[in-house]
């Protein structure tokens, strides 16, 4: 029979999660049993409800982290919000260590006026809605694009690349992804022929990658408009590009985009660089942004010139960072947005909280690529294996009966075998219509065909 040293706790079936897992269920000489836990019914984070779906060989990281869920020892909880229907002290009460790997899903705001008008809305919702994630805001993102044409995507980092590259592809662009049939629907009956991309610092300091910037420049039907004069290189901007590879690449392929000739496309991606959002404007409803330009100051630091503009805008979509939210019973840093730690354990007031570690996102923050989220959370196993071999995890009091503790909580949870289900049924699905895949999106639906197949 199988006899586990040690029973320990995931929160979260995002990337870091599933990392630490198969970094503690593969120990050549300790025998762990690990139970992930998620607030979704299904596994895999942002993975499954970030990464874009039109970017399919990123997304297939899926299939990686879907073979951690069959190691020896290994089980996977979802519909599981720690916090709400289970707290983090029956956890601690019933594993050995608790890891919380829950991401960061909240989204930053931009601290303008007219920000919570109609047609303002985070990048966060507008991903969730696209990727099919149960929890999204359908209603309000589709009332928000109806009869759009005009869009600002505030923030230049890939989240706002993706989305702008959505909204503005040509309709049916999107007709292979596994997105649900209502997400291609409502983008296939947009009106958007103007997407702006907006950033407070120059093309120097932007942050996104240029394999992600330059895909912008081969979509069909798509021109892609860059001031010549926002390439003007200041002298912070001529260090950065000589000290970052990515950003010199980044203006390189800006700097070819801002020559070519115009080509009269149907639809246009416009990139303004040094503006600052100063007001959405509208009465209730945005109808534009006022930018104010930036430029960098002798000291260093960023100031507005005092020169404003207007961008003519129906949709606002702020992307400017995804921040963490606490859980009861943990401390947030709140200038941070992450939960205060130690080499990956988690510290109150500057002291470990023995037997509680951190990885990913929501010790980071939102930062890296998926794979920096396996060495974040290998890091912290490491820890959480040190403070294992020297006797230093608390002694857990509860019977190790996590079972019978959710269904005494009357919670609907689902399992490794109803992600199996749900696989076989959204592949089902989406060959019915022609792809590989459809994104099955109720709450109730997940639950359903995971429960019955
Ligand atoms: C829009 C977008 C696009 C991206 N595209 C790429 C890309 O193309 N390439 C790339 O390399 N990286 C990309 N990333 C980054 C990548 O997705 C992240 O690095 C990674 O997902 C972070 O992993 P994580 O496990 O820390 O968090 P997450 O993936 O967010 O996982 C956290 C999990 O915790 C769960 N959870 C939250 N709260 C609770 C709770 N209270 N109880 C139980 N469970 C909870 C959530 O449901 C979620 O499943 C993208 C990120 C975003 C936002």
């Amino acid at each position: 029979m199988r006899m586990a040293a040690l029973r320990v706790a995931i929160v979260g079936a995002g990337p870091s999660g599933i990392y630490a897992a198969e970094a503690l269920s593969s120990l050549p000489d300790l025998v762990v049993d690990v139970d992930i836990f998620d607030a979704l019914p299904v596994p895999f984070g942002l993975v499954r409800y970030g990464v874009a779906p039109d970017h399919t060989s990123i997304r297939g990281v899926r299939d990686t982290l879907d073979k951690t869920l069959n190691n020896e020892g290994v089980r996977f909880f979802g519909n599981v919000r720690v916090g709400v229907d289970i707290s983090l002290n029956e956890l601690s009460d019933d594993y050995d260590a608790v890891l919380l790997t829950y991401g960061a899903s909240s989204d930053q705001h931009l601290g303008v006026p007219g920000e919570e008008h109609k047609g303002s809305i985070p990048a966060t919702e507008l991903v969730s809605w696209y990727c099919g994630n149960p929890d999204a805001q359908r209603t309000l993102i589709e009332d928000s694009i109806r009869g759009v044409s005009s869009v600002v995507v505030i923030g230049v980092g890939n989240v706002a690349v993706d989305v702008a590259r959505i909204l503005v592809k040509a309709p049916g662009a999107l007709d292979e992804t596994d997105m649900p049939q209502h997400v291609l629907d409502a983008l296939s009956n947009t009106d958007i022929t103007d997407v702006h991309i907006v950033g407070r610092r120059g093309p120097a300091q932007a942050s996104f990658t240029t394999k992600e910037l330059r895909e912008l420049g081969e979509l069909s039907g798509v021109e892609v408009l860059v001031d010549p004069d926002d390439l003007d290189m200041d002298a912070i901007s001529l260090e950065a590009i000589a000290s970052n590879k990515v950003a010199a690449r980044n203006v390189e392929v800006l700097r070819e985009w801002s020559s070519r000739a115009p080509q009269n496309l149907p639809r246009r991606l416009h990139f303004h660089f040094f503006r600052r959002p100063l007001e959405l404007i509208g009465d209730n409803a945005v109808e534009g942004v006022v930018l104010e330009r930036t430029e960098f100051g002798e000291d260093g630091q960023l100031r507005g010139t005092g020169s404003t503009e207007e961008i003519a805008a129906q949709l606002v979509v702020r992307s400017v960072g995804y921040r963490g939210v606490p859980i009861v019973g943990i401390e947030l840093d709140e200038r941070s947005g992450t939960i205060p730690n130690n080499a990956g354990r988690v510290t109150r007031e500057g002291m470990v909280v023995p037997g509680i570690y951190v990885a990913g996102w929501i010790k980071r923050g939102p930062s890296g690529i998926i794979g920096t989220n396996k060495k974040c959370a290998v890091a912290t196993v490491d820890a959480l294996l040190a403070d294992y071999a020297d006797g230093s995890l608390p002694a857990r009091a509860g019977a190790g009966s996590i079972v019978s503790l959710l269904e005494e909580h009357e919670i609907d949870f689902s399992t490794t075998q109803s992600w199996r289900n749900v696989d076989i049924a959204e592949r089902e699905l989406g060959q019915s219509r022609g792809r590989e895949r459809t994104t099955i999106h109720e709450r109730s639906d997940l639950l359903v065909v995971g429960r019955n197949g």
